[in-house]
């Protein structure tokens, strides 16, 4: 439970209970605006996680949540959308105090949260087996079963969204389950516990277990005792734990890194499209997996696009998080800005232009808080670090096309394939340049957009699988082959050849 002010000491959730760690360790949360001290957080251990996966395992076996009809279990996820409904705005400025994303932005994206569980609680109730035809005497009958305990390994810059994406379909499909949230993000997910809980998801089901990744998350993803592991998070922590699923011959759902191309055509206007890539780079001051973060323009109007983008850019508001005035925060955390710094600084040495921010934006208001300027960069050569790597701030470059076949090369010349968007007026050239981009999610005339009933996934170094849709609901599933023989008698093998069926 939360009033909207941050808890002083965030705790385990284990088998129902509200625990420190077993050997009291915490870690701090700051506030990424102001830099001040926010609260204390439970820095699971191996004892605990061993707890957090045990609970899950007996809540899983007892069939206490596993053992009850998608029916009742949609029922309880219904409730928990109608309470989630209820806290949008206590859980936004939790997670606005926590991560620094705008407040309008986190109330925006929260309030489409619900969805995820009333959507999977339908897929559930509606997944059907099936009955491949097995030949003479036999019905075989195919069915979806739970696959047991799955670990949810979770970034901090959608906090509540992307574990939400991960939760819904493990808990509809009948799992059990062990969150490990992300350290700088911990509050929400935490929280989010005890909301199902109270809607009637019986204790040991979720389980919660904050602390840091090369400890509590290493112990999590190397535990035998799980089922499924499904992260978020960067493409080097995905290899590390999907290599630790490999070894526990468990399926690995891995969402990790992007670096989208927005694909300008010469055909859309000049205002449109800055607004959308404006859009595209900048929602959540950059930090977002599918941040547009190559804006491509068909070089008859890139000087007139990228003016335009420059002067916007310019006049986008940085401020305190939680004035609704605001549209660009601080980064999550001093790491964080030094990377995007660093990139930034790096283009330069490399040859590129900074067109616009690329520097701390001077004032006392941002002196504590982790903030860095919006920044376009341009003459970016495919020699150049900042055109592969991903930066996950408020940067992004620009840089022309010819033609559509050079816009589709570049969009793929990328060691990532997350998403990207198009922006043009015409439908078969969307059509076209949409099934040549080895891409997971396309948007033609938008980016950002989510359902829960669409897939969310990548090609190349952005992962395994995808969340949302069907998909990820059978990916929380496996089969369970039922032959039953329909034969009058029982066959002996061993008797006479007569009996000896084949077919
Ligand atoms: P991160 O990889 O640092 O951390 C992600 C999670 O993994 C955290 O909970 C962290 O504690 C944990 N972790 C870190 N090291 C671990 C290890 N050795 N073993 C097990 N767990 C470990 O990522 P981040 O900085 O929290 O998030 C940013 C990254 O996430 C970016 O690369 C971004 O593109 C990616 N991301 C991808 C998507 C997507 O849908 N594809 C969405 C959001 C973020």
């Amino acid at each position: 439970m939360t009033d909207g002010t941050m808890p002083d000491r965030i705790m385990l959730h284990i088998d129902g209970k509200q625990l420190p760690a077993a050997d009291g360790a915490t870690f701090p949360l700051h506030n990424p605006a102001t830099g001040e001290h926010m609260g204390e957080v439970a820095n699971a251990g191996a004892v605990d996680v061993d707890a957090a996966v045990a609970a899950a395992r007996t809540a899983f076996e007892d069939r206490r949540w596993s053992g009850m009809r998608p029916r009742d279990r949609a029922r309880i996820l219904n409730r928990a959308a109608g309470l989630l409904a209820e806290r949008i705005d206590e859980f936004a400025r939790l997670e606005t105090l926590q991560i620094g994303r705008p407040l309008r932005e986190m109330r925006a994206q929260l309030r489409r949260l619900p969805e995820w569980l009333e959507y999977f609680g339908a897929v559930a109730q509606s997944a059907e087996g099936t009955a491949p035809d097995f030949g003479n005497g036999y019905l075989n009958v195919v069915r979806r079963v739970p696959l047991g305990v799955a670990g949810l390994i979770t970034p901090w810059n959608h906090p509540l969204l992307i574990t939400m994406k991960k939760l819904s379909a493990a808990l509809a499909a009948g799992n059990s389950i062990v969150v490990k949230p992300s350290e700088l993000g911990p509050a929400v997910p935490a929280a989010l516990v005890g909301l199902l809980e109270e809607a009637g998801v019986p204790p040991g089901v979720v389980n919660t277990i904050t602390g840091l990744g090369a400890t509590t998350g290493r112990f999590l993803s190397e535990h035998r005792g799980l089922d499924k592991l499904d992260i978020t998070g960067g493409t080097e922590t995905g290899r590390v734990v999907a290599a630790n699923a490999g070894r526990s011959l468990i399926p690995v759902t891995a969402e990790l890194g992007g670096k989208a191309p927005v694909i300008v055509f010469d055909d859309v206007d000049v205002d449109e499209a800055v607004a959308g890539a404006l859009f595209a780079a900048f929602i959540a001051t950059g930090q977002t997996c599918v941040q547009g973060a190559r804006v491509l323009i068909a070089e008859n109007m890139y000087d007139a696009v990228v003016s335009r983008l420059v002067e916007r850019t310019r006049t986008l508001r940085l401020g305190d998080p939680l004035d609704a005035e605001t549209q660009i925060g601080p980064l999550v955390s001093s790491a964080q800005r030094e990377k995007a710094a660093a990139a930034v600084d790096r283009a330069r040495e490399q040859g590129a232009i900074v067109l616009c921010g690329g520097r701390v934006p001077a004032g006392a208001q941002y002196a504590a808080g982790w903030f860095y300027e919006p920044t376009v960069v341009a003459d970016v050569t495919d020699a150049h670090d900042l055109w592969y790597d991903e930066v996950f701030g408020p940067v992004t470059l620009v840089r022309p096309f010819r033609d559509e076949a050079d816009a589709i090369a570049q969009a793929n010349d990328c060691p990532f394939g997350l998403a990207a968007s198009v922006w043009t007026r015409d439908v078969g050239r969307a059509v076209r340049v949409a099934d040549q981009l080895d891409i997971g999610i396309v948007w033609i005339n938008d980016h950002h957009r989510i359902d829960p009933a669409s897939p969310w996934g990548g090609s190349k170094d952005s992962g395994i699988g995808s969340e949302n849709g069907w998909d990820s609901y059978r990916a929380y599933t496996r089969t369970q082959s039922v032959v039953i023989n329909s034969a009058a008698g029982i066959p002996d093998w061993f008797g006479s050849s007569a009996d000896l069926r084949y077919s």
